[in-house]
């Protein structure tokens, strides 16, 4: 019997544990044996291996966070690390270890591989900045917590006729500031690809306030600029005095929506179809509607980035 060892890696994100059960349970059916590794990479080197069954995931498909728990080993990236992760999965008997996570995760799964073992990554993380896939699970679900939240912040500063800035996640990538500025018509969006001047940003609410606006909601990714620094210059350069919220953790938590829960579904499939045809070392990633699976150099190379046509779109709608 061929055993499949799964991990969760990195910053946590809703849809993971929707992972965990599809992986298992399509492993299962198909006669894998299937172990779960708790704390990501540094699971394998405390030994933290153990068998799963499809009992065993029962029930957390809607649950947010992961059963498997998640760490930040940056030691992972020293390789006489990664030979010993290998050498403690080899006595284990583990033929594929599947990593559930975001690039960094990608890439520690590449070292792992290059040292002779079959690994699989699924995507999954909030910020949706990883290369070789269009969505990331995890992301579609951030989103919608972020245009609630910030649905309700922009319903106070309304009726204060406040400007209310929103400090958003997202790494170095806009993804999550962009779309949700769309889906929710913020008046500015700063995102770190193509970040506003402050001044320009103070510019366009005073142009903004003449049209009769009274209030206008700007979301900063966190990548762009220090949200405190925006309120502060908006302050000492305009009569406006800002709110700030920052969303934090709130992002992070939470179920799958059913996109995410979906996704999570289908590329478990597709990973584990892939392993059972010998097919090994791939992010399983989603592109044009369809699970492609890319080897990690195509991933790595095949970015997405954010859509500078959105970007114009949410000026033109904001207005
Ligand atoms: P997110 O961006 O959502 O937090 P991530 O997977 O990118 O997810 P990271 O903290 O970058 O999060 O990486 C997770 C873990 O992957 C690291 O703590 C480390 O154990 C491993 N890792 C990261 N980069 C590398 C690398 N270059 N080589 C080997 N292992 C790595």
């Amino acid at each position: 019997m061929r055993r499949i060892a799964i991990l969760t890696s990195g910053g946590d994100a809703p849809g993971m544990n929707a992972a965990i059960r599809a992986l298992t349970r399509k492993a299962i059916h198909e006669g894998f044996e299937i172990f779960g590794i708790e704390r990501g990479y540094l699971g394998i080197i405390e030994e933290k291996i153990f068998p799963l069954s499809n009992r065993d995931v029962g029930g957390i498909i809607t649950q947010g966070g992961t059963m498997l728990k998640t760490a930040r080993f940056p030691e992972f990236q020293n390789e006489e690390i990664q030979r010993k992760a290998y050498d403690i999965l080899k006595t284990y008997d583990i033929d594929h270890l599947v990593v559930i996570g975001g690039d960094g995760s990608m890439r520690g799964a590449t070292s792992l591989s290059k040292l002779g073992m079959s690994t699989m990554t699924i995507p999954c993380t909030i910020d949706n900045d990883m290369g070789g896939t269009q969505y990331t699970i995890g992301y579609d679900t951030a989103l919608n917590t972020v245009v609630d939240a910030v649905g309700r912040i922009r319903d106070t500063s309304n009726s204060h006729e406040r400007v209310a800035i929103v400090e958003v996640m997202g790494r170095k990538a806009g993804h999550i500031a962009l779309k949700a500025g769309l889906a929710c018509g913020a008046e500015i969006v700063l995102v770190p690809e193509n970040p506003m001047p402050l001044h320009a940003v103070c510019r366009h609410l005073k142009e903004t306030q003449i049209r009769g606006k009274e209030y206008s909601v700007i979301l900063v990714a966190e990548g762009a600029y220090n949200s405190g620094e925006v309120k502060a210059f908006i302050k000492e350069h305009t009569e406006f005095d800002p709110s700030l919220t920052v969303l934090g953790y709130l992002q992070r938590g939470g179920g799958p929506s059913a996109f995410d829960a979906i996704l999570a579904a289908r590329m478990s499939e597709v990973c584990i179809n892939l392993l059972m045809s010998g097919v090994a070392n791939r992010l399983v990633g989603y592109i044009d509607g369809h699970i492609r699976a890319l080897s990690y150099e195509e991933a790595e190379r095949l970015e997405f980035p954010i859509d500078e046509k959105d970007y114009r779109l949410l000026s033109i709608l904001s207005s």
